[in-house]
């Protein structure tokens, strides 16, 4: 009897590699040693041998927005919406993203809605559009106003409203060092933008 092992023809199966977790060229980890030895450690101690490697991986998958276009999880809808024509919101959606100023953890929660017109889209494809963007190296004003747009220019919506709420690592842990301290950023499109009734509502659907 032979056995054959389903990765004897999988050619991209490295043995050293079992997971296939990529792989951090090693200027990469070069500089990821330089920051280690100029924070002050040595990076050449056992217990931060590994790190540079495992620095690139956890930035590359911080970053992973930037290899998709987060408009592509909005091309599935529905025009069948059963006369629904009220405001659709998801809210309380944790997200991680990284300031571009310090690479410092911004951690948070957004609410994102939007007034069809007549298209609808899975309720989830709006989490992911917020994480596509927010994968990258963002400022809070551009997270928000880049989900709102992206919201806008594809589901031909009759308003978008997007309000984020977020803690920056880099007021928290460093500088000021303000833990708790929470920053808001809203975009509004269409009518949360021109009308004064149709904003009301949604921000109170949105519990502001
Ligand atoms: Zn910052």
């Amino acid at each position: 009897m032979n056995y054959i092992s389903a990765h004897d023809h999988d050619e991209t199966f490295d043995p050293e590699n079992p997971l296939g977790k990529p792989e951090v060229p090693e200027d990469v980890q070069n500089a990821i040693r330089t920051l280690i030895a100029w924070a002050g450690d040595d990076p050449a101690r056992e217990g931060l041998l590994d790190t540079p490697k495992r620095v690139g991986r956890a930035w590359l998958e911080y970053c992973e927005g930037y290899r998709e276009d987060p408009s592509i999880h909005l091309t599935r809808q529905f025009s069948e919406v059963g006369g629904y024509d009220e405001i659709v919101l998801l809210k309380d959606i944790p997200f991680q993203s990284h300031c571009e100023h310090h690479m410092a953890p911004i951690i948070g929660k957004a609410a994102i809605a939007y007034l069809p017109r007549n298209k609808v889209v899975g309720i989830s494809k709006l989490a992911r559009v917020l994480h596509g963007y927010a994968r990258r190296l963002q400022i809070q004003e551009r997270l928000t106003a880049e989900v709102a747009q992206c919201i806008w220019d594809h589901l031909d919506p009759q308003g978008v409203a997007v309000v984020i709420e977020a803690q920056h690592g880099c007021m928290t842990g460093r500088g000021v060092k303000t833990p708790g301290v929470g920053m808001i950023t809203s975009r509004m499109l269409g009518c949360f933008l021109d009308n004064g009734s149709s904003r009301k509502e949604v921000m109170s659907l949105m519990g502001y």
